[in-house]
């Protein structure tokens, strides 16, 4: 059983990632994030300091833009007044407040500006085969596949989830790369007698531990998208890798899976859009 570290594809495409910006901040471009931070959040601060490092790292330039009184119609007005400033890319972190769903606020974050593929615009043009971004998470997904030579045309791959963030987008990439998708959730009947039936299982239910030995088909390769926060702190994925490794191909860990691709895979489209702006920032 392989142990897929998603680390050195992350370090890999950070790596290409800071040269190119260090070509665009030479010709007096300085490609730029701003993260919306809505409320605040143990797991929130946690996502924006690991980004800030590797933006740090890149030589992207990251801001923060607190809400200060956390009513809604202040969130959606200072998501439009950034999409008028210097910013290359905005991404909207959760949770919102109270009445609000992440998709309406998204809608206010341009397509140009929409890094991380939230604006349902960006979904519809996915699922239309137009350009778009795709949700950073989705998109590492598919880079991990592809780093692991995972043939995907023809493949049967099942995924848990059908959130608008993970597990639809997920669905649509992975159709464009001619899989055999089917989507699972939680109303689901016999969960386990679907996921046996997959080449590829991608996990992304927020269930600690939802994915055991039972629900791996011999010799499939598992993708485990979750981030179950424990009590003492710590993280657990949705697959139970000690006993899906008896059965499993490969497995990727939490942490160290998908988590260090997705920021990679952020920042890189931080980078896009910076490059599409064509040298004017928030242009
Ligand atoms: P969500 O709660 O919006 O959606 C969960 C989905 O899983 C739903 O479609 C639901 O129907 C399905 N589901 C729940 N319980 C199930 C069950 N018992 N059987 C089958 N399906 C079930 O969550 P989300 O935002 O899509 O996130 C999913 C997980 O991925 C979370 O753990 C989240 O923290 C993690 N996540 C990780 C990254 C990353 O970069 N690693 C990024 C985003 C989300």
């Amino acid at each position: 059983m392989t142990l897929i570290d998603g680390r050195p594809l992350a370090a890999a495409i950070r790596e290409q990632t800071a040269t190119e910006v260090g070509q665009l901040i030479a010709a007096g471009v300085l490609p730029t994030l701003v993260a919306v931070v809505p409320s605040a959040d143990p797991a929130t601060e946690w996502y924006l300091g690991s980004i800030a490092r590797a933006a740090g790292q890149i030589g992207i330039t990251m801001r923060e833009a607190r809400l200060q009184d956390g009513g809604s119609p202040g969130l959606v007005e200072l998501i439009e007044e950034l999409s008028g400033g210097p910013a290359h890319g905005i991404i909207c972190l959760t949770p919102l407040p109270d009445g609000l769903t992440f998709a309406e606020v998204a809608a206010h974050i341009p397509a140009r500006l929409d890094v991380d593929g939230a604006n349902p615009l960006s979904l519809g043009r996915l699922a239309a085969g137009l350009p778009a971004f795709a949700p950073a998470t989705a998109q590492a997904v598919i880079e991990l596949l592809r780093h692991e030579q995972v043939a995907l045309s023809g493949a049967e791959v099942v995924v848990v989830g059908r959130s608008t963030v993970v597990g639809k987008p997920l669905a649509l990439l992975l159709l464009a790369e001619n899989a055999t998708v089917t989507v699972c959730h939680s109303r689901t009947r016999d969960l386990a007698a679907v996921t046996r039936r997959a080449d590829v299982l991608v996990a992304a239910a927020g269930q600690a531990h939802l994915i055991g030995a039972e629900h791996v088909k011999e010799g499939a390769v598992v993708i485990d998208v979750g981030t179950n926060a424990t009590d003492d702190g710590g993280l657990l994925g949705d697959v139970d890798t000690v006993a899906v490794e008896q059965v499993a191909a490969a497995v990727t860990p939490v942490p160290g899976g998908v988590g260090p691709v997705t920021t990679a895979v952020l920042l890189r489209n931080v980078l896009s859009a910076a490059r599409s702006a064509g040298g004017a920032p928030g242009g």
